[in-house]
């Protein structure tokens, strides 16, 4: 007891809040008691790193932090970089009054893709199909960078592929995004047995917060128009999109984020019934609710709704902590307004704070509150690049393979004299990871972060006799006047993120079509598609040999051609249907017209090749 006096006595003041030995309530309580509004309000409030000067952090009592990719301390940061900076900021946070810790969150949605080496595992359409959950490392390499809380997992359930935000999404089917919601005690440390629903459970200094987002609906909207409408009855949202919040709270989520979707024509942002009533009401959920980014600005109506409105709305609904990245300013005035002016009740405050203060005390920020170098080399580790790999391996979906099932083409034979890698997909890294890695809407090209492209990897694996010609847009003369003995198409979608990835044609970018058109019937051809979804197929798969759905790998190409070439066999299966045409869209198991290209659960397999 005595060892740590000279931490909770400050000016001859016994501080309980600060003292590790007083249970949390009495700890809560306890600082709850001598903060001021100002704090208060302080805490409710997220802004974006690099407006968190030591300043800002202090005059405004800031309780979190966050950055989106992109936004990095440096080009090409390293953990230590990361480390200094959130440790810059913290120590800010430590020298106001209270000396409340601030709590700094980033988007780790498939492995810590704001980070230049880090791990970057499949995207969540990947990873539904293979089921399995990359959590602990993944909160290993956020750690590593001095960062506790990651905006993740995504829990939408995506009904309509031409939402911009379907990678995000495990699976069309809710029952498979229950069962991904493993991943939470991956990223948070497994909950006690006795550990109580509803409260929040960060495990050890390994360990991140999670953030089930975005509550709730998102998957569902109108035409799949990203932050749309979600026009569907009270039987579908709690049934559909609501079940994997009961899972996530269940397995102790600390946080929950908003959606900027609306359910029948109510902002989400502004849903008081839901998230007061229905999340930490009957769901008794004692984490905290984050807002989207800006997203109590997009509550605009009634007409001639202004910001004071927006954030009486968003507040009043219970939305905890608040993402006003660069507007924090206009949102404490206003706010601290609205509380004087008796529109926002203390309760309602105090509330927000509460919640926000149980999670600071569960994850032991306020006896470590400082990053430490211990982690660092756990970013980008072989150990964790295994498991990535191994994560693609399992996420590959065989739709097609050979003309007939008795002259299957792959495995393919790793000795030929000469085989053709083409296609637009085949090196680029970028593509391979999609959006959300190292800017938010992802970026061409292989120096964008470290690791393994398909071209290279079907180099490392064929036999050392075996002549790789790799054309990106091969003409058909080129493949007719070389003998290949077969070839590797890489196409598919180039990245997006959000709303800019809303598509309504959902074709493979240009020139895929046309290298699937010059190779394939020239030589025996086997397709990967790299894509956030399914994509309109039909028009090449009878000219396709082979063809492979390979979603959104990251930077582990190595597990493409670990399985096309037979060291391991194909066994994924579908979690999401493969429409014929964007006619069809939204097409869902049970539709009375369901007739896809390749339904809900389709998948080939094949064994792996005997080593000699
Ligand atoms: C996205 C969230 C994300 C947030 C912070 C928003 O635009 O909708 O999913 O967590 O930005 O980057």
């Amino acid at each position: 007891l005595f060892c740590c006096l000279w931490a909770v006595i400050v000016d001859g003041e016994y501080l309980k809040y600060k003292d590790p030995k007083q249970p949390m309530v009495t700890r809560i309580k306890d600082l709850m008691n001598r903060m001021t509004l100002e704090e208060k309000i302080g805490q409710m409030t997220q802004i974006e790193r690099y407006l968190a000067s030591a300043d800002v952090m202090k005059q405004y009592f800031i309780g979190s932090v966050l950055s989106v990719p992109g936004s990095v301390p440096a080009p090409k940061a390293t953990a230590e970089d990361w480390i200094n900076a959130v440790n810059e900021i913290q120590m800010a946070a430590l020298s106001t009054r209270l000396g409340i810790p601030m709590i700094y969150g980033i988007d780790a949605v498939h492995g810590h893709n704001n980070v230049y080496n880090a791990t970057i595992f499949p995207h969540n359409i990947g990873l539904g199909v293979t089921r399995q959950r990359i959590g602990a490392a993944t909160a290993l390499e956020v750690r590593a960078t001095g960062i506790p809380y990651t905006f993740a997992p995504s829990i939408a359930v995506c009904r309509d592929p031409r939402w911009g935000r379907c990678y995000e999404s495990y699976s069309e089917d809710h029952k498979i995004v229950r069962t991904m919601t493993e991943i939470i005690p991956g990223l948070q440390g497994d909950l006690p047995a006795n550990f109580r629903k509803g409260v929040p459970f960060v495990g050890g200094k390994s360990n991140v917060a999670a953030c089930a987002k975005h509550f709730v609906g998102d998957g569902g909207t109108v035409g799949g128009i990203d932050a749309n409408n979600t026009v569907i009855n009270s039987n579908g949202l709690y049934g559909i999109h609501m079940s994997a919040y009961y899972d996530s709270i269940i397995k102790g989520v600390s946080t929950v984020m908003v959606s900027y979707s609306s359910w029948n024509g109510v902002k989400m942002h502004a849903h008081r019934d839901l998230v007061t009533g229905f999340l930490k009401g009957k769901l008794k959920f004692r984490g905290f609710v984050i807002s989207d980014w800006q997203g109590i600005d997009r509550i605009t109506s009634p007409p001639h709704a202004n910001y004071t409105y927006s954030v009486q709305a968003g507040v009043s609904a219970g939305i905890d902590m608040v993402m006003v990245p660069t507007n924090y300013t206009e949102f404490i005035d206003t706010l601290t307004q609205l509380v004087k002016d008796s529109v926002i009740p203390m309760s309602r405050i105090d509330d927000a704070v509460k919640r926000i203060l149980r999670v600071k005390f569960t994850m032991g920020l306020f006896e470590n509150p400082l990053a430490d170098l211990s982690l660092v080399n756990q970013l980008g580790s072989q150990e964790h690049r295994e498991l990535a790999r191994e994560a693609v391996r399992k996420s590959l979906v065989l739709l097609k393979n050979g003309k007939s099932a008795s002259q299957p083409l792959l495995p393919l034979p790793k000795k030929a004299p000469k085989i053709l890698v083409a296609g637009s997909h085949a090196d680029n890294l970028g593509y391979q990871c999609g959006g959300w890695t190292i800017e938010w809407q992802g970026a061409a090209g292989n120096d964008l972060t470290v690791g393994t492209t398909i071209l290279s990897a079907i180099k490392k694996t064929v036999d050392p006799s075996t002549q790789v010609v790799y054309q990106q847009n091969p003409d058909a003369n080129f493949v007719k006047s070389n003998e290949f003995d077969y070839a590797v198409v890489v196409v598919g979608e180039v990245p997006y993120a959000e709303m800019f990835g809303d598509s309504t044609n959902l074709t493979i970018t240009d020139p895929g079509p046309s290298t699937i058109n010059n190779v394939c019937g020239a030589v025996k051809c086997v397709v990967v598609v790299v894509s956030g979804r399914p994509v309109v197929l039909e028009p090449y798969v009878d000219k396709i040999d082979a063809l492979v759905a390979a979603w959104l790998p990251g930077t582990e190409g190595q597990g493409v051609a670990d399985v096309l070439f037979g060291d391991y066999g194909f066994t994924g299966k579908l979690a999401r249907t493969w429409f014929k045409s964007v006619d069809q869209l939204p097409l869902n198991v049970g539709d009375r017209h369901y007739d896809p290209l390749f339904p809900f659960g389709f998948g080939l397999t094949t064994q792996p090749v005997k080593m000699n």
